[in-house]
């Protein structure tokens, strides 16, 4: 797995400089449209340009990279470390709302057999509950996301996230939360929030 960060600069400006980076071709690099929907997309082989429509992708191709670019959004990156299959999943508030997350780990096991206890999951830097203001998230948010409302008005995605993986199946001790604020370490990470929605992207790519 590889973050690129504010350190690399914004990967959409240079493909070329990032297929260099992950010494393969452009092609090789799956990257999603990203529409804050929940379809998933199976990369069985290269493609150019965005793959449109999707905020997910799976592949048991060795060679084939997943790339999700995030920028305050979470990137949730899952690993079947017994059948060696992965999935990278844009995660926002909307693919929280929609869960996104269970849905990809329901089409893993169904499309290559996965055992939701032999899957590793990390969550990206992302918003953190610190910085998760919304105006009125009692009414933005689906009711089974309330839950995760904390005092002002904050809500604890990592948590929702977290919660998601488990009642899929999957191990508590196999969930990795990264745990780092993108808006809090903006210095570091692009952030949304911190930049007033001027921002670059920071990625997330994974491969077999
Ligand atoms: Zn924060």
């Amino acid at each position: 797995m590889l973050i690129l960060d504010r350190s690399f600069g914004d990967f959409r400006k240079d493909k070329k400089k990032l297929a260099k980076f992950l010494s393969t071709s452009e092609e090789n690099i799956i990257i999603l449209e990203q529409i804050h929907e929940d379809k998933i997309f199976y990369a069985d082989k290269p493609a150019s340009g965005e793959i449109a429509g999707h905020d997910a992708a799976i592949t048991d191709k060795k060679g084939i990279f997943l790339l999700v670019q995030i920028a305050d959004c979470q990137a949730v990156s899952i690993k079947d470390t017994k059948l060696n299959v992965i999935a990278n999943i844009h995660n926002g508030w909307r693919g929280s709302a929609k869960n996104i997350v269970g849905k990809t780990i329901r089409e893993m096991a169904k499309k290559f057999g996965s055992n939701p206890a032999d899957l590793h999951v990390t969550i990206s830097p992302s918003l953190g509950p610190c910085c998760s203001k919304f105006s009125d998230p009692h009414n933005e948010l689906p009711e089974h996301l309330h839950k995760y409302i904390l005092k002002n008005n904050h809500v604890d995605f990592w948590k929702a996230t977290f919660d998601q993986c488990l009642s899929e199946g999957v191990l508590r001790r196999n969930i990795n939360t990264n745990g780092t604020c993108t808006v809090c370490s903006s210095d570091k990470y692009f952030s949304y929030r911190a930049d007033k929605g001027d921002t670059g992207r920071n990625a997330v790519v994974i491969w077999i």
